[in-house]
């Protein structure tokens, strides 16, 4: 079947919630992808960073695999062989004392609220049903109903109330309206280091760090969602590295699951994920063997090829290059890693498709930016190829 007639099935059959640029995509490698045509294509978009280590990286392949043919699955009624390795694993990488395994992002997003209220609750002495979650405004944590709950984006919302309550949305990147949020009830202040879906936002420096530093003061919690930030995306394994600070949970998914299966964690303290008991929370693929010899496998991928240097390294030279692209539209070229963001002033879609057609995938976000965020394992020559094709349009 051609494309046309794919996405004419995908329309008819399909719930209309995504809008896709035209590509039917047939076949992967690393940073490569073909339709079904045969046409061949750059992905600059990574699945929104959850293919930092390329697409069906080998190693992460070959462990998938072998333990296809082992064991899949054995729900948490059960022990398996793969997840306490899995367990230590990401708890070394990350430096946290705990983890705790769930599947997609929105859903360890989840657990980390359940986790911050219990804590709040049954720890810091918070009166039953008045704990208080800081967020930030422009957000983007997922799509269940109690984190729309404090989206700031309305389109989001609209039509899927009643929501959750028990949230403050106050400014991104102010310290002092954080501050002026926190009360006697406040258990934690939730945000993302950078905002990837919020158009690539960067904080200013030392933001994290008087989160910090406000968190200890009040006794809340810091949690930081790195879920697109985290592994080795922005240059560092962590986005909190650059800030050189601890928080005290972090949320992880996306590229956690090597690209080949939905694999995220909450990590944090005994003090924190201490609360949890059996039966109080829980998923049936959460910690399965082959989701956590996956993960493993691409942890091993991000230490081993070096993925954080080499984002530093290739993000900084690609962020040189595209800001002497000239083409008045341009307001900012801004990243940190290989997480960039492009700012026009006028709508990123139609560049965004024009890029398809000569080869390039990226997507705009907020409509105004295009992010440019290839997998890690993309070499300085193919960032070249794509800088050709980004001026030939771009300058056109
Ligand atoms: C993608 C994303 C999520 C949600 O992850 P899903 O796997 O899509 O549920 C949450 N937070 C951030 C920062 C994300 O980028």
């Amino acid at each position: 079947m051609n494309s046309k007639e794919l996405i004419r099935i995908n329309d008819e059959y399909g719930a209309h919630n995504y809008h896709p640029l035209p590509i039917v995509i047939a076949k992967a490698e690393r940073v490569w992808v073909w339709d079904v045509e045969g046409k061949k294509y750059m992905d600059m978009l990574s699945s929104y960073s959850a293919l930092n280590q390329g697409h069906r990286h080998p190693y992460i392949v070959d462990i998938a695999k072998k333990q296809l043919d082992k064991v899949t699955l054995t729900s948490r009624a059960f022990h398996n062989d793969q997840l306490p390795l899995f367990l230590k694993k990401v708890c070394e990488f990350s430096g946290f004392d705990m983890a705790l395994p769930m599947n997609t992002g929105a859903e360890a997003v989840e657990t980390a609220l359940k986790a911050v209220r219990k804590w709040g609750y049954k720890v810091k002495g918070v009166e039953n049903d008045k704990a208080e979650i800081i967020v930030a405004a422009n957000n983007f944590h997922g799509r269940t109903i109690t984190i729309i709950s404090f989206t700031t984006e309305e389109q989001y919302k609209d039509g899927f109330g009643p929501f959750t309550p028990g949230f403050k949305i106050v400014k991104y990147g102010d310290a002092e309206e954080i501050e002026k949020a926190i009360t006697k009830n406040t258990v934690a202040i939730m945000v993302e280091p950078i905002q990837g879906e919020g158009g690539i936002i960067i904080p200013e420096e030392g933001y994290l760090k008087k989160l910090r530093e406000l968190a200890d003061k009040n006794r809340v919690l810091l949690v930081l969602d790195e879920i697109q930030t985290g592994l080795a995306r922005t240059g560092k394994n962590f986005a909190f590295e650059w800030e050189e600070i601890k928080p005290d949970m972090v949320i992880l998914g996306k590229a956690l699951g090597g690209g080949i299966m939905p694999v995220s964690a909450v990590l944090s303290s005994k003090e924190v994920l201490g609360v949890f008991n059996p039966g109080d929370h829980g998923s049936t693929f959460g910690g399965n063997p082959l989701g956590a010899a996956v993960a493993i496998a691409a942890l091993e991928v991000i230490e081993n090829e070096k993925l954080a240097e080499r984002a530093n390294e290739l993000g900084n030279y690609f962020m040189d290059q595209l800001r002497k692209i000239d083409n008045p539209h341009i307001t900012e070229v801004r990243g940190r890693g290989l997480l960039i963001g492009l700012e026009l002033d006028v709508p990123a879609r139609e560049y965004a498709e024009k890029l398809m057609e000569e080869g390039l995938l990226c997507k705009e976000t907020h409509e105004k930016v295009i992010r440019f965020a290839p997998p890690l394992v993309i070499t300085k020559e193919e960032i070249d190829w794509a800088l050709d094709r980004i001026k030939k349009i771009l300058e056109g």
